[in-house]
């Protein structure tokens, strides 16, 4: 086996995919029985030679890839690769350290100590926040919250470390309902329950209304609390007003978690951050690396203030380990054990764009959604139902049917999205928004320029005129 031949083959299939991404389709074109057939082969008695696995890896994905670290994908909230990070997490792989002590990967640990001060310093967040890389937001919920629940029940004299949830108070959840599903998720895994977590109501810009979180906290007075706040609704991009809520929330001792799994990325830009004023007085936040910091999957942060609360919530210690006392030991601080040492490509993308990098990535990404939304927005049978704060439009498309009704304009955008995604020229997916079908316009790749944006306008013009 010669790493050589692998390593060179495999760079040139990278080549090849990075070269081509601007070209291909940015779609899915092998259906599923083909990706199966092609996939699934026996599993075999006798293994085979790596290169040539990775020839046929290569081989067999053909037509479903989605060129998500490509520069005409708008679906979702879905971020590229820095090529930083995409050599970064190769030397990662070469390296393969378990990330779970000082004592089994020095210099990853370094790095994850590198890291936390970094993020903290380009999200506006407290130096003396502990955090942890996860996987994603929806683990840095669960650590977050899992944080959460160890110091409100601690304020009861109640050790959930030790004694669990049975016979604890309950913990309520107090949030705006357009809350994101990983929230529920997290509830679910920590034992809260779903049906403690409450929808207040939220005023016509989307945020939670003050004087209903203050009535509905006052009602509760001294029962285990969290507020959650939304640092960009995933649909709208919308900030809660933070400055007015959490000092309402800290009055009645609750605790504020921030969802900004994109959003919390605003206060990088020196343009965006006064959305987020008053945001570094929560508790905990929950942010993406993998979305629009342009890290690979999987990448997540949590930061918590009550680094003790963190600790306990997370920290084991065993006789078999070598805890060390000066270092950071990643595991006090992460739901896993093992993991990658995923603080390598964060490194490398931080070093590569620098803080004026990234505020651009921020600025750039939010500039081309607005054009997206104004060069769709203005094509004949489109309707702005969004109009983007930050990098998260909306439209909807018109059914031209006489009497159209809104559910024939639902199925009509519905249409549309099909095919402007059938067409391979640019990617964007749906949503429900107030009653609804809309076109979500998500710019979060660092790769998107201009041509890109003019791309994805003339794919949604030509569908438009086919009707
Ligand atoms: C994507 C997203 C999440 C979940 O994040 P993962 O990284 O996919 O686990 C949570 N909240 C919001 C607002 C999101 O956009």
């Amino acid at each position: 086996m010669s790493y050589q031949s692998l390593l060179e083959s495999t760079l040139a299939h990278t080549l090849n995919y990075i070269e081509n991404l601007e070209n291909a389709p940015v779609n899915a074109t092998a259906p599923l029985p083909d990706l199966r057939q092609h996939l699934n082969h026996p599993l075999a008695d006798d293994g085979m030679d790596a290169t040539q696995v990775i020839d046929e890896l290569v081989a067999d994905v053909q037509g479903g890839i989605l060129g998500t670290s490509g520069g005409r994908f708008f679906g979702w909230v879905v971020g590229g690769c820095m090529p930083a990070a995409l050599a970064a997490d190769w030397l990662t792989s070469t390296w393969d350290q378990p990330a779970a002590l000082y004592a089994s990967g020095p210099a990853i640990a370094v790095i994850e100590e590198v890291c936390g001060q970094w993020l903290k310093e380009l999200l506006g967040l407290p130096q003396h926040a502990s955090f942890a890389l996860v996987t994603g937001c929806s683990m840095a919920h669960v650590t977050c919250l899992a944080a959460a629940r160890n110091a409100l029940l601690a304020k009861h004299n109640w050790d959930v470390e030790r004694k669990g949830l049975n016979g604890a108070p309950p913990i309520r959840i107090m949030s705006n309902n357009q809350r994101h599903g990983s929230i529920a998720r997290s509830v679910r895994l920590l034992g809260i329950g779903n049906d403690n977590v409450f929808d207040l109501s939220v005023n016509e810009q989307g945020h939670l209304d003050p004087e209903a979180l203050r009535n509905e906290l006052r009602e509760h007075a001294g029962k285990p609390t969290i507020v959650l706040l939304q640092a960009g609704d995933i649909n709208t991009g919308v900030f809660e007003p933070f400055d007015k809520l959490i000092p309402i929330a800290h009055d009645y001792g609750a605790w504020v978690h921030i969802d900004g799994a994109f959003g919390l990325w605003a206060a990088a830009s020196p343009k965006y951050k006064h959305l987020l004023n008053g945001v570094e007085h929560a508790n905990s936040w929950a942010v993406d690396g993998h979305k629009w910091l342009n890290v690979p999957y999987d990448c997540g942060y949590a930061f918590i203030t009550d680094s003790r609360a963190h600790q306990a919530a997370m920290s084991h210690r065993a006789s078999y380990l070598t805890h060390d006392a000066v270092a950071r030991d990643q595991m006090d601080w992460t739901p896993e054990w093992s993991h990658r040492g995923r603080g390598v490509a964060t490194y490398a993308t931080i070093r590569q764009l620098g803080k004026r990098g990234v505020a651009e990535l921020i600025e750039r990404t939010c500039r081309y959604t607005q054009q997206l939304i104004t060069g769709i927005g203005t094509l004949p049978g489109a309707e702005v139902m969004w109009e983007p704060i930050i990098n998260q439009g909306l439209v909807r498309f018109l059914s031209s049917k006489p009497d159209a009704t809104d559910a024939d304009h639902d199925q009509f955008t519905d249409d549309v999205i099909a095919r402007v995604v059938e067409s391979g020229e640019a990617f964007f997916s749906g949503t429900t928004w107030q009653g609804r079908r809309c076109m979500r316009v998500s710019v979060c790749n660092w790769k998107t320029n201009e041509t890109d944006v003019e791309c994805a306008i003339n794919a949604v013009q030509r569908v438009l005129k086919k009707r």
